[in-house]
C-alpha cells in the first residue's frame, strides 16, 4: 500500500471528478485525482495530447479551452493529478488499485470519490457491425482529441444533446453531415436545447447554417454496405419509437454515427460495495445516493458523482462533484466552517437543474421498441459472436435474467465484460419475455475493470 497522502481520493478527471476534487482541497484537504487519460478533462473538455497544437482560430477550440480553465483551478488548489492511472479494482475499507506507467500500486483513500462517467448505449440492428458504424460520441472524440474525421460523408441517428455536439463537431472538423436522425419530437428538442447548458440553440443554428437537415421524429433502420457502410436506411418513428410503415429511406454513406444515450460505468461502485438500483431515465442501474447526504453512497467514505451517478450532463455533473468533494473531505476529517454554506450553495444550483433533467430524462431512457429493429442473424454481443437467433433460444428456454443468457449463450464472456452487449440483452428480454430491466439484474462486477498486464501484478506482490 503506497504512501502517497491522499486524505481524498477521487477517481475520474472529468468535470465531476475536477469539480470533487477542488472541493475537497478547498476545504483543506490533501487531494490525489486519477484519471485514465492523457490529460484530465473527461468527454466534454478532452484535451489534445500533448504532441498536438491546433493552430490558431480552430473552430474546434471552445471546450479545449473551457477544459483549460478547468485544469487551473487544479492547479490553484494543490490537487495531485495522476494522468494515465487505469482504475482497475477497489478492495475493501477504499484501497483503490492503479495501474500507471508499467507499475501496479496500492492506495488507501480517505473519503474516495467515484466519477468514472458513462458509456454510449449499444444499439444492435442489422449493419450495426460494419466497419463505418460508431458512436457519436466517438466520433466527436476522433474529431476533438485527434484531429481525425471517422469518414466523408455522415449520418447521425440517436437521441439526446450528445447526437446534435456530435454533428456539429464533425461539421467544424470538415465533414459533409448527410442529415441527423432525432428520435426526439422538434418540440421536446428545442425545449430541452433551451435549458441545457451546452449552447443548446446555438448547435441546431450551426446545423441549419452548414446546410443539415434534422429529422425529429425519425430513427435508424438499418445500414447496408459490402466491406463497409454504403447506405444508411433511416424511418419515421412514433413516439415510441417504433418505424412507421412506408416511411423507410435510404441515404448513401460511408460513416454512421449513432447516439441513444449513456450508460453508466457503476463497476467501480460495485466493487466498493456500494448498492446499486435501476432508474432507466438515469441511464441503468446506478449507485443509491443522496444529494442531500453529499452523495454518499450506502458505503461509508465512498461517495459518487457525475454521469456514473446517473446520466444528467455536464451541469449536474459539476454541481454532484462539489458536493462529493465536500463529503469526502468531511468524511477524511476535515471540518471547514466554509463546507456547510458551499454544499447549501450546490445543492440550490442542482434543484435549479430539475427541469433540464427531467427533459434529459423523458428522451433519453430507451424504448423497448428499439429491439423490434434486430433480426435473428443479428449479432447481440461482438466478442463472442452471439447472434439474437441464440439468445432468443435461451429465453425460450427459460433464461430470464441476464446471468442465466450469459450462461446459456456466452453474451458479455468476452472482453468488453458485457458493457457492448448486456444493455441489449436486458432491452430483448423486455420485449421477448416481459421481464423489466431491474429485474433482469446485472452482471456482478469483477477486477480488474481493466486488462492489466499480469506481470505488474506480479511484480507488486514480489514488492509487498
Ligand atoms: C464518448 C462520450 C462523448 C461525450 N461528449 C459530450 C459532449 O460533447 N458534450 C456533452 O455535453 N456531453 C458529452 N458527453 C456526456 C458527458 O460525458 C457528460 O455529461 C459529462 O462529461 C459527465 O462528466 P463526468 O465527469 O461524470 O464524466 P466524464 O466526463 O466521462 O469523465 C470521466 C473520467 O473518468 C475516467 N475514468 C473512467 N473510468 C476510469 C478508471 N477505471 N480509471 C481511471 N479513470 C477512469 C475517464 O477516462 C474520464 O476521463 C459525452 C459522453 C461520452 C461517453
Amino acid at each position: 500500500v503506497s504512501a502517497v497522502p491522499s486524505e481524498v481520493v477521487v477517481v475520474g478527471g472529468g468535470p465531476a471528478g475536477v469539480a470533487a476534487a477542488i472541493a475537497a482541497a478547498t476545504v483543506g484537504a490533501r487531494v490525489l485525482l486519477l484519471d485514465e487519460g492523457a490529460r484530465p478533462g473527461g468527454q466534454v473538455y478532452r484535451q489534445l495530447p500533448a504532441g498536438l497544437r491546433a493552430r490558431a482560430g480552430d473552430r474546434l477550440g471552445r471546450e479545449q479551452r473551457e477544459g483549460r480553465a478547468l485544469m487551473a483551478g487544479l492547479a490553484e488548489t494543490g490537487v495531485t493529478v495522476w494522468s494515465g492511472a487505469e482504475v482497475w479494482g477497489i478492495f475493501p475499507e477504499r484501497l483503490v488499485a492503479i495501474y500507471r506507467a508499467g507499475r501496479a500500486r496500492r492506495i488507501q483513500a480517505g473519503g474516495l470519490v467515484l466519477a468514472p462517467g458513462a458509456y454510449e448505449r449499444p444499439v444492435a440492428f442489422p449493419g450495426w457491425t460494419l466497419p463505418g458504424v460508431l458512436t457519436a460520441g466517438g466520433a466527436a472524440t476522433l474529431v476533438r482529441a485527434q484531429r481525425v474525421l471517422p469518414g466523408r460523408r455522415v449520418v447521425l441517428a440517436g437521441t439526446g444533446p450528445l447526437l446534435l455536439t456530435a454533428a456539429v463537431a464533425l461539421v467544424r472538423g470538415g465533414a459533409e453531415v448527410a442529415g441527423v436522425a432525432t428520435a426526439a419530437s422538434r418540440a421536446s428538442l428545442a425545449g430541452m436545447l433551451r435549458r441545457w447548458s451546452g449552447g443548446g440553440p446555438d448547435l441546431l443554428e450551426t446545423l441549419r447554417r452548414a446546410g443539415v437537415p434534422v429529422w425529429p421524429r425519425h430513427g435508424i433502420v438499418r445500414a447496408e454496405g459490402h466491406e463497409g457502410v454504403e447506405r444508411v436506411v433511416i424511418a419515421r418513428w412514433d413516439a415510441a419509437w417504433r418505424p412507421l410503415a412506408g416511411t423507410a429511406r435510404s441515404i448513401p454513406a460511408d460513416t454512421l454515427c449513432l447516439g441513444y444515450g449513456l450508460v453508466p460505468a457503476t463497476e467501480l461502485a460495485q466493487l466498493a460495495g456500494c448498492e446499486v438500483i435501476y432508474d432507466p431515465g438515469r441511464g441503468g442501474w446506478v449507485p443509491a445516493a443522496d444529494p442531500e447526504r453529499l452523495m454518499v453512497t450506502t458505503v461509508p467514505g465512498v461517495f459518487v458523482a457525475g454521469d456514473g451517478a446517473g446520466v444528467a450532463g455536464v451541469a449536474v455533473a459539476r454541481e454532484q462533484g462539489r458536493l462529493a468533494g465536500l463529503g469526502a473531505a468531511r468524511f477524511a476529517g476535515r471540518l471547514d466552517g466554509r463546507a456547510a454554506g458551499r454544499a447549501r450553495a450546490a445543492l440550490r444550483r442542482l434543484e435549479a437543474l430539475g427541469p433540464l433533467r427531467r427533459s434529459l430524462e423523458r428522451m433519453l431512457f430507451p424504448r423497448p421498441a428499439l429491439a423490434d429493429l434486430v433480426t435473428d442473424e443479428t449479432v447481440i454481443c461482438r466478442c463472442e459472436d452471439v447472434l439474437a437467433s441464440e439468445v432468443r433460444a435461451a429465453i425460450a428456454d427459460g433464461a430470464r435474467l441476464v446471468t442465466e443468457i450469459r450462461a446459456g449463450t456466452r453474451c458479455g464472456m468476452g472482453l468488453c465484460q458485457g458493457r457492448l452487449c448486456v444493455p441489449t440483452v436486458a432491452l430483448l428480454l423486455q420485449r421477448w419475455a416481459g421481464v423489466w430491466p431491474g429485474e433482469a439484474g446485472r452482471l456482478t462486477a469483477r477486477p480488474p475493470v481493466r486488462p492489466i498486464p499480469v506481470a505488474a501484478l506480479a511484480d507488486e506482490a514480489l514488492a509487498d
